[in-house]
């Protein structure tokens, strides 16, 4: 049995008179693992950031466990965004607070989750993302890709249904690429339903249930990856992928 976490239907944004979206109807179910690849600026972020509604869309419907983001409070809103977590590309930990307080934040001031459960929680999510002895450091002491570990154990706290990723590796050097990577297989190997948009195909390959291919506004190309990289359809998947590999 399937069920869907996430519905967009009809999903359009302008900004102005650039149409970045135009018309997409997709659906992710629970526990799948989808790469949104595709060329730059063709509105992936955008995309991303219209799935909890950071971004506004124009038209259509985004629908998270079967209720309407795009037509409902923002008080509701709010509370159903707790269930998307979201990693971006730059890390946005807060400078002034520990990896601890980091992690502690949001569960604590959000969910009134007790400090010491809250503590409990974040130095078993330290330990799942590498980083154990870490908690008292403070992120600017860090490398890159232990402060993106870091910003994946702050947006787990949560205890999100959905992990939204915008190309959380393409800030850092070659060399920790890997180790962040292998934090988001391990996600994904525990059944995290995860929308990840990324350049890395070789991530997305092994990792990836169903690759989303966007271009011109549009979700091109659905397929699974081994499809997909062996065999694009679309003139506009052949050229990107001839670009890339
Ligand atoms: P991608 O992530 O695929 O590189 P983006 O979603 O960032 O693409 O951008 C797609 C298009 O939307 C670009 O033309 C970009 O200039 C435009 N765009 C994105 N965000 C905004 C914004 N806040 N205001 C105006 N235009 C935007
Ligand atoms: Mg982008």
């Amino acid at each position: 049995m399937t069920t869907k976490i996430i519905e967009v239907q009809n999903l359009q944004k302008k900004y102005g008179e650039n149409v970045v979206l135009k018309d997409i109807n997709e659906n992710v179910e629970k526990g799948q693992v989808i790469c949104v690849i595709g060329p730059s600026g063709s509105g992936k972020s955008t995309f991303l950031r219209c799935l909890n509604v950071l971004e506004k869309p124009t038209s259509g419907k985004v629908l998270f466990e079967g209720h309407e983001l795009t037509n409902i409070s923002e008080k509701q809103l709010d509370k159903l965004r707790e269930k998307m977590g979201m990693v971006f590309q730059s890390f946005n930990l807060f400078p002034n607070m520990n990896v601890l307080e980091n992690i502690k934040l949001a569960p604590m001031k959000v969910k009134g989750v007790s400090e010491q459960e809250a503590e409990k929680k974040a130095l078993e999510l330290l330990e799942k993302v590498g980083l154990k002895d870490k908690g008292q450091q403070y992120p600017t002491s860090m490398s890159g890709g232990q402060q993106q570990r870091v910003a994946i154990a702050r947006a787990l706290a949560m205890d999100p249904e959905v992990m939204l990723f915008d190309e959380p590796t393409s800030a850092l050097d070659p060399e920790m690429v890997g180790e962040v990577l292998k934090v988001m297989r391990d996600l994904a190997d525990s059944g995290m339903t995860m929308v990840v948009v990324t350049h890395e195909m070789g991530f997305a390959k092994e990792v990836a249930d169903q690759i989303w291919f966007m271009a011109d506004g549009y979700v091109q190309e659905v397929g699974k990856p081994d499809e997909f990289f062996a065999n694009p359809k679309s003139e506009r998947a052949k050229d990107f992928l001839n670009k890339i590999l």
